[in-house]
């Protein structure tokens, strides 16, 4: 890499325009190589076929487009396919695409490693390297829309944030991520297919309730109980329950959004009656789905899914309280691309 050059893709559409007025061209030409570069997903300024050659050249003379490179794909059994995606700086993350019946949903990154410390999680083993750019983690989305045009007959329909790190500590640019996401001169996708997953930032979360944001939220609490929740997840002694709690009145006061609970149900940690009672005290505020997540083992005896029991008392307790369950089952777990899982092991 080019490290004097910008990456054309850090500009913005009115900073393109200008940028050929001043080299006497006409600002119109900022948007035709700002199709290219969004719409049309070049990866070099040769695509740029109706840009007239001298042009390109002087482009290339200017900027890198620090495209992600697919480096390896993998295909599940069931339909599921991870992407190893390379980084302009050699570095690596994964992003996922998961297929049912209704939908086909891209799971992406938002940073190269993670810094929260989730002990029953793959990735809280890879170090934080850096944040994603938000042209980084919408590579990724236009990547995983290609492959389910081309594997699966129709685009994609929905985008969570539930790859490696934590996208509330990398804010700014998944917001411009999906900005660009939901324009018209990207994917045009609606913001309501577009779900963030959050370990629970109440700061962030705040903001986001503030900034009126229209795509959907869930949170990773897997325990409402803080010492049990600080012995899984050992950031929840600086974020505590209170704090967290606190946040989502907010974004439910100014969002009127159901919020989303991701929740393992794990043997000896979280399978008791007291556990259930305070995850109905912990979201019955506001309406809410409980999303029971089946734990995906990562090569170490500490965690063990809860029994079926267990779980069935889980979901009658929840739909007594008159709060939605579902019971998500793990997809890609033979190629090491459900939840949890993604660790570079490829
Ligand atoms: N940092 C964000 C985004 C990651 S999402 C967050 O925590 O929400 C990844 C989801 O998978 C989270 O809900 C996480 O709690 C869950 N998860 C992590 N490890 C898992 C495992 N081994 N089995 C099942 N779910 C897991």
């Amino acid at each position: 890499m080019d490290k004097k050059k910008k990456d054309v893709r850090a500009l913005t559409k009115d900073q393109l325009r200008d940028f050929f007025v001043k080299q006497g061209d006409k600002a119109f030409r900022g948007n035709q190589v700002y199709e290219w570069l969004w719409q049309k997903g070049a990866h070099s300024f040769e695509d740029m076929t109706n840009i007239s050659l001298e042009t390109r050249q002087m482009l290339q003379e200017h900027f890198v487009i620090n495209h992600i490179r697919v480096d390896q794909m993998q295909r599940s059994e069931d339909g599921t396919i991870k992407n190893a995606v390379r980084l302009h700086d050699d570095l690596i993350v994964e992003s996922v695409l998961i297929p049912t019946s209704t939908r086909t949903t891209a799971c992406v990154s938002s940073q190269v490693g993670c810094s929260l410390d989730c002990k029953f999680c793959a990735t809280s083993r890879l170090k934080r390297m850096r944040n994603l750019n938000p042209d980084e983690i919408y590579d990724q989305v236009v990547a995983i829309d290609n492959e389910s045009r081309l594997y699966h007959n129709r685009p994609l329909s929905n985008i969570v944030f539930m790859g490696m790190g934590e996208p509330l500590m990398n804010y700014n640019n998944v917001l411009k991520a999906i900005d660009k996401i939901t324009s018209d001169e990207g994917l045009g996708m609606s913001p309501k297919r577009i779900t963030v997953s959050t370990s629970g930032v109440p700061k962030m979360i705040k903001k986001m309730a503030d900034e009126e944001v229209k795509f959907n939220l869930a949170v990773s609490l897997h325990s409402a109980i803080d010492e049990v929740r600080t012995s899984i997840m050992p950031f929840n002694a600086t974020f505590p329950l209170k704090d967290l709690r606190e946040s989502l009145e907010h974004w439910y006061a100014k969002t009127k959004k159901r919020i989303t609970y991701e929740y393992v149900v794990w043997d000896g940690i979280n399978d008791t009656d007291k556990d259930i009672d305070a995850l109905i005290e912990f979201c019955k505020f506001a309406p809410s789905k409980v999303n029971l997540i089946e734990y995906n083992p990562i090569d170490d005896g500490d965690f063990q899914q809860a029994s079926n029991e267990s779980i069935d008392r889980y979901i009658s307790k929840l739909e007594a309280n008159h709060i939605t369950v579902t019971v998500r089952r793990s997809r890609g777990k033979d190629i090491d691309a459900a939840c949890g899982q993604l660790a570079n092991k490829t």
